[in-house]
């Protein structure tokens, strides 16, 4: 069996036509990891105790003739900011080093009922703070497709595990791109669901009025099939929505004939590379020949974007990171000299430099004196930017962009550079403060072999009709 390939569909027929079980089969995925992740770097953690016994209990469900559940027997990695129950979840960062969570992450534990098997815990940037994975405390992830690259950020180890057949699809979390982007950077699908359509809890905080939890996987069907097993309301998450949840398999097959499709001007402006733009245009023909209309939008304080995230994610960033005082959990700093002594070194061994500047940053930005001038300001951007897609969403069913302005840069290229570095998000920051659902997904590479993703963009809680769009282009394209 071809690991590199393998989906959904596949490993549950595999499983139930007997040619494989779901212990043989996370053994198969266990040695690849073994012999590949050296080069890679996309696992953290693996948990292999617990996959096994996973595993073992599909097996003998599917001994039984029971049907199998829709994620039966399929191996999985999870980013290591969600918690799982006596599994090490490190955030990436040094001052979780040796944290074991006494409880599972919602979605997790969602995706584990519906039959999946988890491998392990995946690479990330420190606290999901970054674009390129370099960020991690451990090691960074290397590119599949090109070693010398990074994978994107922060669910680099999500996107290079599913790119290099190390695990059938995973979970990422995205604040301000950290799903899309890194999707596009390794060649996968990548699904930010609507604020609040899938659980926090359990999601170790970074700007928690950003933060979502979504797949990365091969193929849409997959990333389809995924969300409709974490999502839907959650008692323990009170932002998480009390609305039904569509099929949203059932909703790939319906046509995309006559939906509207905006294109912004706004998203194909000055620092967008050349290859990319062509790559997306011809995205965008594709789907006009499959009957889409493709209409003129503007979303003008598109602009403005990238100041307002980094203002809110690092001032809800320097609220939540308060927690990892040395108190409670996770590292604490030796032989101290008094209690503000201990939190000061805690803290100054724990975090990351990217991770100290953010809590800076956004400590400064909601310090009394500059309160109005840069938090609440950004807040109110944030609505601006909102009312843009409100108006956008009047005359269309989706926007479709560019995921990110270039494809993987190298290592080291950016990390001298924090600006340089923040403005890779230009295409994915605006979704996340306004809340809609994204999906990158595969259109074309560069000629150096690079992927490139396209974004297509929804109303809030239409999933459906992204996922839709995005199913009819990878269909259109294979043929
Ligand atoms: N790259 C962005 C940042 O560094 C987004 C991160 C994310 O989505 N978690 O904040």
């Amino acid at each position: 069996m071809d690991l590199n390939t393998l989906t959904i569909d596949a490993v549950r027929c595999a499983i139930a036509e007997g040619k494989t079980t779901a212990t043989r089969l996370a053994e198969s995925f266990y040695a690849k990891i073994e012999k590949e992740d050296q080069a890679i770097g996309a696992y953290l953690t693996i948990s292999k105790d617990r996959a096994m016994a996973k595993a073992a209990q599909i097996d003998a469900m599917a001994a039984k003739g029971e049907k199998l559940q829709p994620l039966g027997g399929v191996p999985v990695g999870i980013k290591d900011v969600m918690v799982t129950r006596g599994v090490r979840t490190t955030a990436g960062s040094k001052v979780l080093k040796n944290f074991v969570p006494p409880y599972d992450c919602t979605a997790v534990a969602r995706m584990e009922a519906a039959g999946a098997v988890v491998l392990g815990k995946m690479n990330c940037d420190e606290f999901a703070m970054g674009s390129s994975n370099e960020n991690s405390a451990y090691k960074p992830v290397h590119n599949p497709r090109d070693l010398t690259r990074v994978p994107g950020g922060s669910s680099g180890g999500s996107a290079a595990a599913v790119a290099s057949g190390m695990a059938v699809v995973t979970l990422g979390s995205d604040t301000g791109g950290s799903i899309r982007q890194p999707a596009s950077f390794c060649g996968v699908v990548g699904l930010m669901p609507t604020y609040g359509r899938v659980s926090r809890y359990g999601l170790i905080a970074f700007a928690s009025s950003l933060d979502h939890i979504g797949p990365l996987a091969k193929t849409v069907k997959d990333a389809a099939i995924v969300l409709g097993t974490i999502a839907g309301r959650d008692p323990m998450d009170s932002t998480s929505a009390d609305l039904p949840v569509p099929d949203y398999v059932a909703e790939l097959e319906k046509p995309v004939r006559s939906l509207k499709l905006g294109v912004a001007k706004e998203y194909f402006g000055e620092g967008l590379d050349r290859e990319v733009r062509a790559a997306i245009e011809f995205a965008i023909q594709k789907l006009a020949t499959l009957g889409c209309e493709i209409v003129p939008v503007s979303l003008p304080h598109t602009e403005y974007a990238i100041p307002t995230y980094y203002l809110v994610a690092t001032a809800e960033a320097s609220s939540n990171l308060a927690r990892y005082d040395g108190v409670r959990y996770g590292h604490r700093a030796q032989s101290v000299r008094s209690l503000s002594d201990m939190y000061e070194r805690t803290r100054d061994q724990g975090f990351g430099a990217e991770v100290k500047r953010r809590i800076m940053l956004g400590t400064y930005a909601l310090s009394a004196g500059y309160y109005d001038a840069y938090y609440l300001k950004a807040q109110r951007v944030r609505t601006l930017l909102t009312r843009d897609f409100e108006e956008a969403f009047k005359m269309v069913d989706a926007i479709v962009t560019p995921t990110s302005p270039t494809a993987a840069f190298k290592l080291g290229e950016k990390t001298g550079n924090p600006l340089a570095m923040y403005l890779a998000d230009i295409y994915t920051v605006t979704a996340d403060l306004v809340g809609v659902p994204g999906i990158s997904i595969p259109c074309g590479e560069t000629r150096e072999k690079l992927p490139i993703g396209l974004q297509i963009l929804g109303r809030h809680f239409d999933e459906a009709t992204i996922l839709r769009l995005a199913h009819a282009y990878e269909q259109a394209r294979k043929n």
